[in-house]
C-alpha cells in the first residue's frame, strides 16, 4: 500500500512539473503540521478513510464563491492534490464572499485561490492554479490527469462548459460534481455524476432553460455568501461520498434559504433520450 501512495505522489509530482512548464500554472503545497491530532476529529467519523483521502487528485473548474469555498474544505481535509481553473481576475466586487483579500485584487483567481489556500491546510496537500477558463479543445490535461473527482462551479462566461465537462466526465468515467446557485442567491443545486451505464449525466437532470441559473450576468445580480456556504458544503460532501464512501442516496439535491421545504432530493435516473450522454455511451 506504501509503494501505491508513493507512485501516485510521485505521479502527481511529475505531473505538476509537466503542467507548470507548460501553462504558467502555479504549483504550491500546504504545510503539514507535525503529529497525529490534525486530522483525529474527522477520522472517528464512519466511513473516513484519511490515506485515501491524501491518495485522491481533485480538479475543481471554477475559483469564485463556490469554487473557493469548495477548495478550502478540501485543503482543510486534506485532499492530496487539489487543482483549480479560471481565467478570472480578482475585483474589489468579489470580496464580500470569495475567499480573497484586497491584496488580490487584479491577480488571476486560480493563482491567487492557491496562494490563499497553501496557509489554510495542514495535510501537505499539493495546490495548482491553472489561469485559463476551461476549454474542451485544449485541455486535454484532464485526459493525462484522470482525477478521482471533477467538480463544476462556474457560474457564467464559458457557453456550454456544464455540458462540455460533462461529456467529457461520461466519456472519461470521471466522477463529477455539479454545483449552481439561482439567479436571486436564494437557492441551487449540487448534482453527481457517476460514471456507469445507467447512471445519469447532468444533461439527463438539469433543465437550465427553464431554471434561469444560467442566466446569472456577472456584476448585475446580487451576490452573497450565504448559499455559496450552505451548498459548498453539501457538494464537499459529495466529494467525500464518491473518494471514501461516505453514504449518500441522492444524486440530485437543491436546498434554499428562505423556504423550509427542502426543494428536493432524489436520485435521478438516466434520461434515455438524453441527447448529451447519448452519444457518449453507445
Ligand atoms: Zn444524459
Amino acid at each position: 500500500m506504501t509503494r501505491v501512495i508513493q507512485w501516485l505522489r510521485m505521479r502527481t509530482l511529475l505531473l505538476s512539473r509537466h503542467f507548470a512548464q507548460k501553462d504558467d500554472v502555479l504549483v504550491r503545497r500546504s504545510r503539514r503540521v507535525k503529529g497525529a491530532t490534525t486530522t483525529s476529529r474527522q477520522q472517528g467519523l464512519p466511513y473516513w478513510n484519511q490515506q485515501q483521502l491524501e491518495s485522491s487528485t481533485v480538479v475543481n473548474v471554477g475559483a469564485g464563491g463556490a469554487g473557493g469555498e469548495l477548495c478550502l474544505g478540501q485543503v482543510r481535509k486534506g485532499v492530496g492534490s487539489i487543482h483549480v481553473l479560471d481565467g478570472d481576475v480578482v475585483e474589489a466586487t468579489n470580496l464580500n464572499r470569495q475567499f480573497f483579500t484586497a491584496a488580490n485584487i487584479g491577480e488571476n483567481k486560480a493563482r491567487a485561490l492557491v496562494k490563499r489556500l497553501a496557509r489554510e491546510g495542514c495535510c501537505g496537500s499539493q495546490l495548482l492554479g491553472h489561469p485559463h477558463y476551461y476549454d474542451a479543445s485544449r485541455d486535454t490535461y484532464l485526459e493525462q490527469l484522470r482525477p478521482d473527482v471533477l467538480t463544476v462551479s462556474i457560474d457564467r462566461y464559458v457557453p456550454n462548459a456544464r455540458a462540455s465537462l460533462s461529456l467529457l466526465a461520461t466519456r472519461l468515467r470521471i466522477p463529477t460534481v455539479f454545483l449552481a446557485i439561482s439567479d436571486d442567491a436564494d437557492w441551487g443545486y449540487v448534482f453527481v455524476q457517476e460514471p456507469g451505464l445507467n447512471n445519469a449525466c447532468w444533461g439527463c437532470v438539469i433543465r437550465e432553460n427553464e431554471s434561469g441559473i444560467s442566466k446569472r450576468c456577472p456584476g448585475t445580480v446580487g451576490a452573497t455568501v450565504d448559499p455559496l456556504k450552505m451548498l459548498a458544503g453539501l457538494a464537499l460532501y459529495a466529494v467525500d461520498s464518491l473518494i471514501m464512501g461516505r453514504p449518500r442516496d441522492w444524486n440530485y439535491r437543491a436546498l434554499s434559504l428562505s423556504r423550509s421545504d427542502v426543494l428536493f432530493s432524489t436520485m435521478a435516473p438516466r434520461r434515455l433520450d438524453c441527447q448529451l450522454c447519448g452519444s457518449a455511451k453507445q
